[in-house]
């Protein structure tokens, strides 16, 4: 979507997204070129002056009321998100809830882009630090949870008064294009919001031809860390900002006074909503080894439930894997760790991209599994004889995006929740959480920067200086 027109690629070419239950093409979308991309840049930069002098009621406004075609149209990013990710209804849902509360959000930071009147040296001087758009974002979408951090891509851009570029996962371009729909039809001028997408081949290419485009200030990319560092080291290039939230390996602590069911429950959400397939997805479960068997027992029989099905059939706990090579990769995680002396407690067989609720207890550091995001239905157990050494474990990995410790004594947990290198920590609540006024986002290989609430405004405005002076300064030459 180009200045407002569902386009063709300028070839014309296109390519096919497969659903991953059935292998049939669920999507065949217009594989844009290196030229598209600039085509869309530009339609961004054209609409940068006019819509960045815009009010903040104009933009609360539209925001809104693309709230409520999303939230009129969750219905069509239901079908869109499980034939293209092979999602269940429930976690495409959650999805539509949390994208509508995006924009919301985001319509109400409208009025909060402001500044400060700075005291200044000079006689009569009136220094004010000013917060202006930035211009054109690009923003980077992953399929897993497509419509939240879809939104969440252009949300804030748009109300600090950017022109934005989302380019869609080629994983879910039908999805990614409807937010694009729910922004036309919202009234967004034209060029405001432009929605571009690519064969997988093309992808270094376009990506980093946007990156480079003369208009664009900013980028923002959620994915892994592996292409998070090609956009890194290829905005640092152009000398251009970027903000990063990559992949995660949560650990969710257990102390020996906890409450063992809640924790159970949070952990089972954490470990298996959406396959495993999310960012902040529990990793590790680091047990106090004096409730670690009683942890496991009741582990076992809640995982024992969360089957997964044919999202298109009822109602499963769990839907499929992205595709076959998720499945396989998962499974080589599982077999290394059980070759090299872990226990599979339940579950551990994929049959195509389905698979259940899979445990794996007794992890040692020697395993992939310790440290490598398995991004799959997987739950590590690694036990500890100490506080301490949960710490020490926990930190023990390259991500820090999501974690959480489970304890009766508040202070002993806070105590550990300051010491986890992690961007957020939740206690007594699972690791995946997430509203869209809170400062979101990671350290180490996890990336950098924030977009929730406030947070997002600084991301998204260039922090100027300007003088009103009165009189005549008395200068040295
Ligand atoms: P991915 O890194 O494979 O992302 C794919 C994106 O990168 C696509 O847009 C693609 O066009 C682009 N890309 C691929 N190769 C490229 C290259 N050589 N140069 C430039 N761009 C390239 O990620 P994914 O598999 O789609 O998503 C899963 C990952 O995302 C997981 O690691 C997960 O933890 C992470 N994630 C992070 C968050 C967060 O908020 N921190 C949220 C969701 C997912």
């Amino acid at each position: 979507m180009i200045n407002d027109e569902a386009v063709d690629a300028s070839d014309a070419s296109t390519f096919e997204r497969i659903d991953p239950l059935t292998g049939d093409v669920a999507t065949i979308a217009p594989a844009g070129s290196v030229a598209d991309m600039a085509r869309a840049a530009s339609a961004a930069a054209a609409a940068f002056p006019a819509w960045s002098e815009t009010g903040p009621g104009e933009r609360r406004s539209l925001l809104n009321a693309a709230a409520n075609i999303l939230s009129r149209r969750t219905p069509d990013f239901i079908v869109a998100m499980i034939t293209e990710t092979g999602a269940t209804a429930q976690w495409a849902a959650i999805n539509c809830a949390l994208g509508v509360d995006i924009l919301r959000e985001a319509a109400a930071m409208t009025t909060q882009v402001n500044g400060e009147i700075v005291p200044s040296g000079i006689p009569g001087n009136l220094a004010m630090a000013f917060r202006q758009p930035a211009g054109v974002c690009v923003g980077i979408a992953p399929w897993n949870a497509p419509i939240i951090l879809g939104t969440r891509a252009i949300a804030m851009p748009l109300a600090c008064g950017n022109t934005v570029v989302l380019k869609a996962s080629e994983l879910c371009p039908q999805t990614h294009s409807l937010i694009g729909d729910v922004m036309r039809e919202a009234g967004f001028p034209r060029g405001v919001v432009n929605v571009v997408s690519n064969a997988p081949k093309d992808a270094a290419a376009v990506v980093e031809a946007l990156i480079a485009h003369p208009a664009v200030r900013r980028i923002n990319f959620t994915g892994s860390t592996r292409v998070g560092r090609i956009i890194a080291e290829s905005s640092a290039r152009h000398l251009k900002r970027c903000l990063l939230e990559l992949g995660g390996k949560a650990p969710f602590i257990v102390l020996a006074d906890a409450d063992i069911d809640e924790a159970v429950r949070a952990a089972a959400f954490g470990a298996f909503m959406n396959q495993g397939q999310i960012c902040m997805s529990t990793e590790r479960i680091i047990l106090m080894d004096e409730i670690a068997d009683e942890f496991v027992g009741k582990f076992k029989v809640k995982a024992a439930t969360l089957v997964a099905g044919n999202p298109q059939d009822g109602n499963p706990p769990l839907g499929a894997l992205i595709n076959a090579e998720a499945a396989r990769r998962v499974r080589a995680l599982i077999d290394d760790a059980v070759q090299k002396g872990a226990e599979l407690v339940c579950g551990g067989v994929a049959h195509g991209t389905l698979m259940d609720a899979t445990v794996v207890d007794h992890v040692t550091p020697a395993m992939r599994i310790y440290r490598e995001e398995s991004f799959g239905p997987v739950a590590a157990i690694i036990r500890v004889g100490s506080t301490d050494e949960a710490v020490t474990v926990a930190n023990d990995s390259e991500y820090g995006l999501s974690s959480a410790v489970f304890s009766r004594d508040i202070n002993a947990a806070l105590g550990v929740a300051k010491r986890l290198e992690s961007g957020i920590c939740h206690i007594n609540e699972a690791t995946v959480s997430d509203e869209p006024q809170m400062p979101f986002g990671g350290v180490k290989s996890s990336g950098y920067g924030r977009f929730g609430g406030k947070a997002a405004i600084e991301e998204f405005t260039e922090l100027r200086w300007i003088t009103l002076a009165s009189g005549k300064r008395d200068y040295p030459i």
